[in-house]
């Protein structure tokens, strides 16, 4: 469900703003004041932001700026609510990167719209599950993998390995991390045995697996998949 952060001094607002969110199954977090709003959206990690341009001491401006200024909510949306008369602040919030505007008054009705209306604009498109690079095809819904059109037979684990590679191309990466991301809280397992799958995985898909072309060996360190990518193609 998105998750929404409300900045907003006025309680009565906010708390009718969280009401109609919470009852369309959203998670909401909020803020009385851009101090406390800063400390939280770290955390928090919303999908979208309304922010209150009238705020106590740090001002809404202010606190946008803070926002965009973050690699961690720089991409968030934010909708800015403003009064009437302060035309200039809600252009200047524009302007400085928030998504949408309302005007105070407003109907609950209408903001939950807008923020709605927001979200379906600024997701993510689906990522395409299938990738293909050289003669290797992967399939990521039917867990499927092919080598020159003909189906590889690979071990579970085999296949996270693969996909997990895959997902960074041009990315070396440790055994140590392909263990924590493979095999994740299984604790009994050694660095070593990230080798044997790699050894047996490369049987399946490598032409020739003393000089493979897709998973290469990062000496001393870990394993890479296509080090000379350049943006293999995720189709
Ligand atoms: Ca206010």
């Amino acid at each position: 469900m998105p998750r929404v952060f409300v900045v907003e001094d006025e309680t009565d607002i906010s708390g009718l703003i969280r009401f109609n969110l919470e009852r369309d199954g959203y998670k909401v977090g909020s803020a009385a004041n851009g101090e406390d709003a800063i400390a939280q959206l770290r955390t928090f990690k919303p999908d979208l932001i309304t922010l209150d341009l009238m705020l106590p001491s740090m001002q809404g401006l202010e606190v946008l700026r803070h926002i965009k200024g973050d690699v961690a909510t720089k991409n968030v949306p934010v909708i800015i609510i403003s009064a009437k008369t302060a035309e200039t602040d809600k252009v200047l919030g524009l302007e400085m990167g928030a998504d949408d505007y309302v005007l105070k008054p407003f109907s609950v009705k209408e903001l939950v719209s807008r923020i709605k209306a927001v979200l379906r604009r600024t997701a993510p498109a689906p990522k395409k599950q299938t990738f293909q690079y050289k003669n290797l095809q992967i399939d990521f819904d039917s867990v499927a993998v092919k080598l020159k059109g003909k189906t590889v037979h690979l071990s579970p684990y085999e296949f996270k390995i693969l996909s997990f590679l895959v997902n960074n191309p041009g990315r070396a990466y440790s055994r140590d991390e392909i263990l924590n991301n493979v095999w994740k809280e299984d604790a009994f397992v050694m660095p070593r045995t990230v080798d044997v799958h790699i050894r047996r995985l490369r049987t399946l898909i490598e032409t020739d697996s003393t000089k493979p072309e897709y998973i290469k060996t990062v000496r001393g360190f870990g394993y890479i998949f296509n080090p000379d990518s350049t943006k293999p193609s995720r189709e």
